[in-house]
């Protein structure tokens, strides 16, 4: 998921028009004299009010005027031509956030800290951020103009987090009257333009879960194919989230969901050939279930929701470990699935990533959550004995945010200080996404720089494809 760079869109007052950002030296963009801040209002005499805008007005033209607002208060026309392909060498400011107008009772924001970093309280609910980064949204509060916008800009697929098709239990969990959570014909909508929808649903105990799920999923499995997938993501709470209304995941919890979805994705495999409805990683590992095959995620249509991740890391991790499968025959599998939910098209926030793809030592320590360390851990032991390296897991308690949350992803500054006398070898690997995307900063908002001076070795943040790309170069 995009996490936002900006501030919410409440507190800044917009204006008309996408700013550049970046313009590429010796572009077309640097031809026309466009400089960064400059704003582009119009092209060929349609609004623009996001870079999305912009490159739906551009696309396939080759005659265009820009209306541009120069940051001295000037408005100038550009009129030039192009070939259609060429590209402008130009970056955009982000989009800002729409904010959702929901008081969902497992609402993430409730189980923050409250000193927390500010873009962890965005609550946002954007459907050019869900097509563009794969954010799910709830559609109650959508506006006529954002439907038609779907629409005519082809923005597919959308991700919905419906979490209930029976109406009460999803008025229930989003906080709004039934009227606001109501999204059937709005979804009908969509799906008959042929927009394709990735549905997910957070699991709350003995709220959404027995017959209240299997309604949903049948219910959106008969828009297979339009609705492609659902994700089935179990509530984490924090030691934050106190709401009485919520119940815990438990093992037991996970064992008996498992089983009960396991029927219905077999009767989904069987009459529409894809498994369709998928659990998370995390309910396979609490309710200690092995985790399913290779086959049943297909092709890991929610691997960025933490539904595949596992499996898609043995996979992948396999060869490497076992049969010393080297870097070259690693990269000509070409096993990496990066991105899945992002859209080419998206402007990728650029992060100054670590990478040590010539690692001078294979002496150093690996860190990751309580909940993936024993999975990781095995895996590494293996690599180790295969290859003769020296790498240690060890597994992080999240003392930040407490309660259930054992996720590698939500490790904070603090947690990793509270290990720093356990790190052995001459560098330590965490994971990359508790790194804030844009900006080096950690979720606590303890600076990457002064994890480093704490942690006294080399730092590197790395996703699990960069792991195994390390792994690649290191056996
Ligand atoms: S839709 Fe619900 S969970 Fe998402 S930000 Fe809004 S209140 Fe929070």
């Amino acid at each position: 998921m995009y996490e936002f760079a900006v501030t919410p869109a409440v507190t800044q007052l917009r204006r008309p028009g996408v700013i550049i950002t970046e313009v590429s030296p010796g572009s077309l963009a640097a031809e026309l004299e466009l400089s960064p801040q400059d704003r582009i209002t119009r092209v060929n005499g349609r609004q623009v009010r996001d870079y999305l805008d912009f490159r739906f007005q551009t696309a396939g033209e080759t005659e265009l005027t820009f209306q541009v607002k120069k940051p001295d208060g000037q408005t100038i026309d550009i009129e030039f031509d192009r070939d259609e392909s060429e590209d402008f060498g130009l970056m955009f400011e982000q989009i800002v956030p729409r904010q959702c107008a929901n008081e969902c009772i497992f609402c993430f924001c409730k189980g923050n800290p409250e000193d927390a970093r500010p873009s962890l309280f965005v609550r946002d609910e954007d459907i050019r951020l869900s097509f563009l980064y794969g954010n799910y949204t709830t559609l109650s509060s959508i506006t006529e103009d954002e439907m038609n916008r779907i629409v005519e800009q082809r923005l597919s697929p959308q991700y919905v987090s419906v979490h209930a098709t029976d109406l009460k239990t999803r008025a229930y969990l989003l906080g709004v009257d039934e009227k606001r959570a109501d999204i059937a014909d709005k979804l009908q909508r969509l799906l008959d333009n042929d927009i394709e929808l990735h549905a997910q649903v957070v699991l709350c105990p003995e709220i959404n879960d027995g017959a209240i799920l299997e309604k949903t999923l049948r219910d959106l499995a008969s828009h297979y194919p339009k609705v492609v997938s659902t994700a089935v993501v179990p509530v984490a709470l924090t030691r934050y989230n106190t709401d009485d209304r919520l119940t815990r995941v438990t093992p037991e919890f996970c064992r008996r969901t498992i089983k009960e979805v396991e029927r219905l994705q077999k009767e989904f495999r069987k009459t529409l050939g894809t498994t369709f409805a998928f659990l998370g990683d995390e309910i396979y590992i609490k309710g200690g279930v092995e985790i399913p095959s290779r086959r049943h995620y297909g092709s890991y249509p929610q691997i960025e929701d933490g539904v595949g991740m596992v499996r898609a890391f043995l996979g992948k991790i396999a060869p490497i470990a076992d049969r010393g499968l080297r870097i070259a025959d690693y990269e000509s599998a070409g096993v990496v699935t990066r991105d899945v939910r992002t859209s080419p098209i998206a402007m990728r926030p650029r992060n100054p990533r670590s990478a040590i793809r010539n690692p001078q030592s294979t002496h150093g320590t690996i860190l990751t959550g309580e909940m993936f360390a024993p999975i990781l851990r095995e895996q590494i032991e293996r690599f180790n004995a295969t290859h003769g390296t020296r790498l240690h897991v060890l597994a992080v308690p999240n003392t930040y945010f407490g309660g259930d949350v054992s996720v590698a992803g939500l490790l904070t500054g603090q947690d990793y200080r509270n290990i720093a006398g356990q790190i052995e070898g001459d560098f330590v690997i965490i994971p990359k996404h508790t790194i804030k995307s844009d900006e080096p900063i950690l979720l606590d908002g303890m600076s990457f720089d002064e994890l480093k001076s704490i942690l006294k070795v080399p730092v590197y943040d790395l996703d699990t494809d960069g792991l195994i790309e390390f792994l690649a170069h290191a056996a």
